[in-house]
């Protein structure tokens, strides 16, 4: 990020910038990540009466799992029954159901849902559960590790994690937006290889879920691909992936009987329970988490309560931008052009709606 050189002529105090938009930047981008992640988590109920919640944040408790048992507990459970236990985060995982208090947890009852059957047993347990992640088998953050720089990326069908420098193959130079199948995945189920983003055997038949209803008559997208001799490895998946899967009956066929139907549905991308966590979250406390950071500008209070910290924050994070994006140059001038700017706004709003005057003194 470019930093804002914050001068202006000699004599006037200078005014800093940089740290304050980076601070603001930081908290948003981990605020966003919290609600797109905890969104939809009832913080007080256990997930258990849901059923196999097809996808949501899951935890696994270290201190319970030690004696060997492996066993997922919902983010209600994480917080309310295993408050003091060293709990792990284990980001979303689809179809589980909560573990906690049941016979695999017996000497720590559940408070929210106590009367559980004995097991899951639909639940599937990988090494995440153990504190283990990638085919490396470490954990995360590595204590040994030298750096834990190398951001993890989770394979869309065994939801396992992995190091970016252990998917065996380079990372695609666009790969921020793509869903990733890890080796053990593609060699599992072989005819996901020719959907690789990265090779592009069949990205021209694009075609779309809403309309290729599975039919006898329609031609199988995978059947003039004859591409066998690569070796298996980890593959890409564009954006919009699943529309461009060939739907025909033979294919299908196949989803169905390696269970892969549920994923390969739309319903099923992270993004979609992303986009749900991000609503339901709307009016969480963020922008008073964002305006206590603020606290240090004085007629900041003021002007959160009059004009509303959500519009201050966006002008000033729109305004120090554009001021990163030219000259780089904060001068007190562009500051008081920026409240000038806001208080305009302010009166404009006051016009359409009641407000309290500026001389309101509550
Ligand atoms: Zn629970
Ligand atoms: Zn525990
Ligand atoms: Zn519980
Ligand atoms: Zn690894
Ligand atoms: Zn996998
Ligand atoms: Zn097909």
């Amino acid at each position: 990020m470019s930093s804002i050189r914050t001068t202006t002529d000699e004599q006037e105090p200078t005014v800093t910038c940089s740290e304050l938009l980076e601070q603001i930047q930081d908290e948003e981008e981990e605020l966003d990540r919290e609600r797109a992640l905890y969104g939809n988590c009832d913080v007080d109920t256990c997930t258990y009466s849901q059923g196999y919640v097809r996808r949501q944040a899951l935890f696994a408790c270290m201190t319970c799992n030690s004696n060997g048992q492996v066993t997922g507990i919902c983010a209600a459970c994480a917080y309310h029954c295993h408050a003091n236990h060293e709990v792990n985060e284990l980001y979303t995982k689809r179809c589980f159901r909560c573990d906690c208090g049941n016979s695999k947890l017996i000497h720590q009852p559940c408070k929210l849902y106590p009367n559980k059957d004995p097991e899951n047993s639909l639940n599937k347990y990988n090494d995440n559960f153990r504190g283990l992640y990638c085919s490396c088998k470490r954990p995360y953050p590595d204590k040994e590790a030298a750096t834990n720089d190398d951001e993890m990326r989770q394979c869309i069908i065994c939801e396992d994690w992995f190091h970016g420098q252990h998917l065996g193959v380079p990372l695609p130079m666009e790969d921020n937006q793509m869903d990733i199948i890890c080796q053990a995945c593609v060699s599992k189920y072989s005819f996901l290889a020719n959907y690789d983003d990265s090779h592009s055997a069949i990205q021209t038949a694009l075609i779309d879920n809403s309309v290729a209803v599975a039919s006898n008559n329609q031609p199988c997208l995978l059947s003039n691909n004859t591409d066998n001799n690569s070796e298996v490895h980890t593959i890409f998946l564009r954006d919009g992936w699943r529309k461009r899967l060939c739907r025909c009956a033979q294919c299908c066929k196949l989803y169905d009987e390696f269970n892969l139907t549920p994923i390969f549905d739309d319903e099923d991308a992270i993004e979609e329970y992303q986009k749900q966590a991000l609503a339901k979250s709307e009016n969480l406390d963020a922008d008073k988490i964002i305006a206590d950071s603020l606290e240090n500008l004085g007629y900041v209070r003021k002007l959160e309560v009059l004009s509303g910290i959500h519009e201050f924050k966006k002008s000033l994070g729109d305004f120090l931008r554009e001021k990163a994006n030219s000259d780089g140059l904060l001068t007190a001038e562009d500051v008081a052009k920026f409240f000038e700017n806001l208080n305009e706004k302010r009166k404009e709003q006051q016009k359409t709606m009641f407000m309290p005057p500026d001389t309101c003194k509550f």
